[in-house]
This record gives C-alpha cells, structure tokens and sequence, in this order.
C-alpha cells in the first residue's frame, strides 16, 4: 500500500527525483537531504509501513542483510572510520517521516554527527524488576 500524501512513498517509488545509490523491487536507498555525516544514507521500503510496528515481517528480514551489504560497500567506498544503524518509531525517539526508513550513517574521526546518549543508571534491583516485566515467556 502507498500512502498518497507520504513523502517517502512519493520518493521510493520515484515520483519524486532522489540521489538513488541502490534500489530493487523491495526496497529505495538514497542520500538523506540533511545528512549527519558524508553518505548518510536512508533505506526506505516501496510500500507504507508507519514504522517498524507496522513493518511486514519478510521485508524485516530482508532489510538489515540490506544494511549489511551497504554498510560494507559504504565503507569501502567512502573510507569511513566507523558506521552507525539506526531507526527511530515515534516523535519522541525522534521519528519525522512516518513511513518506516533505517538510517546508514557513515562516521569519521572527529566529524559532528553527535549521535549519542547520557548514560543514566539504574539499580540491582530496578533491573531485577524490569528483567521480569520484559522477559519473552
Ligand atoms: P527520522 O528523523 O528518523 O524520521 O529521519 C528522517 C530523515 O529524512 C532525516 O534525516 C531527514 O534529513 C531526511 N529527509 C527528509 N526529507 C527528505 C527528502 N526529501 N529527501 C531525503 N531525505 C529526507
Ligand atoms: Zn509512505
């Protein structure tokens, strides 16, 4: 399904011109327009799925071999120091474009990416309590 008034569905399927560096009957990948860092790219599936909730299971599976086969091609090509995957669901975990896309950002040495958390903390048993709410039975 596409979504009419989606911007990626518009680009993924090629209404709308991108810098494409892979593409097959699945899948789009092209260069984010506000990149974090040189290549940073945007894998981004043909039909609409709001996020990875919605995502279709087969295309799940497919789309971090994807990740992997970029990921390496990347950092041949580009010369990068470090790679990061990411994939935000929300607003608040920093979601803007709500149809489902994984983020391939190359990193180097010293670059301004900034892609990081602050580490907080938790007690023994905090983490205790939260293993057994979480645990998969
Ligand atoms: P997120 O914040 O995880 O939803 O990521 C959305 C990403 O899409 C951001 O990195 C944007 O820079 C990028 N983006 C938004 N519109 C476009 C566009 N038209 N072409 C390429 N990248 C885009
Ligand atoms: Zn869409």
């Amino acid at each position: 399904m596409k979504d009419s008034n989606c911007i990626f569905c518009k680009i993924a399927n090629g209404e709308i011109p991108s810098v494409t560096i892979y593409e097959d009957e699945d899948f789009r990948v092209f260069l984010d327009l506000g990149p974090a860092a040189k290549g940073h790219a945007l894998i981004v599936p043909k039909e609409h799925y709001a996020n990875l909730y919605e995502l279709d299971d087969g295309l799940c599976s497919k789309v971090f071999l994807l990740a992997k086969k970029l990921a390496v091609h990347m950092t041949e090509a580009l010369h990068c120091d470090g790679f990061n995957i990411m994939q935000n669901n929300g607003p608040v975990a920093g979601q803007t474009v709500f149809h489902f896309h994984l983020h391939l950002i190359p990193r180097y040495e010293g670059d301004t990416a900034g892609i990081q958390w602050n580490p907080g903390s938790a007690s023994q048993e905090e983490l205790t309590q939260l293993g057994e709410l979480l645990r998969v039975r």
